[in-house]
């Protein structure tokens, strides 16, 4: 088993350190020939804007959708729910393609500014204890299809989604020691951790 990140822009190192801490086999993912190489993808946070640019014009998100369509694995966080949401609240990444996959409409930016950044406690299915969630410019989750299972929520608002094979979290479980969700989606991939 070996799990991608696309590694474009944003917090993609943190993603590849936390799935190395897991003892799992990384691939950083920045051409559509390094899909072929793994099992798994996991989409970082960080800017949705600059890597739907850097995307553009490449063969990158079209071969990953022809991926996802055969059942590849995905997990998207923070600026990565965003690529992989089917609607967006507003067109602010107009005109750029995304990826699509998760049967959700996501509102940019609807946690507040970088300095209004948090951190709280979720409760997280499958999970003994809650996790500690970081919200960054965080996207919110305003509505979901009925295939798309919550896992976590703040607020009532959902912020950990599944729809089969594909995740997605507003906040940003790469941060920090707590290696809990990457294990959740591994296991749910039938990878022991
Ligand atoms: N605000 C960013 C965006 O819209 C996402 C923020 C993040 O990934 N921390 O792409």
């Amino acid at each position: 088993m070996r799990v991608g990140v696309l590694a474009l822009q944003g917090a993609f190192r943190e993603h590849l350190l936390m799935l190395g801490s897991l003892g799992v086999d990384t691939l950083k993912v920045t051409r559509s020939e390094h899909l072929a190489g793994i099992d798994a993808l996991i989409l970082p946070g960080g800017e949705s804007t600059a890597m739907v640019r850097i995307a553009a014009g490449t063969d990158l998100f079209a071969t990953l959708r022809d991926r996802m369509a055969g059942g590849l694995p995905v997990f998207g966080t923070c600026a990565g729910l965003i690529l992989l949401a089917d609607r967006l609240s507003d067109d602010s990444l107009g005109g750029y393609d995304r990826l699509g996959g998760l049967d959700i409409t996501v509102a940019r930016n609807a946690y507040g500014r970088q300095k209004e950044s948090f951190t709280a406690p979720l409760t997280v299915q499958g999970l003994d204890d809650p996790v500690a969630g970081t919200f960054i410019r965080a996207p919110q989750i305003l509505d979901l299809g009925p295939d798309t299972e919550v896992l976590a929520r703040h607020d009532d608002t959902p912020v950990l989604v599944r729809q089969g094979a594909v995740w997605g979290a507003s906040f940003h479980p790469e941060l920090g020691t707590d290696g809990r969700i990457h294990a959740e989606f591994l296991h749910h991939l039938g990878v022991a951790v």
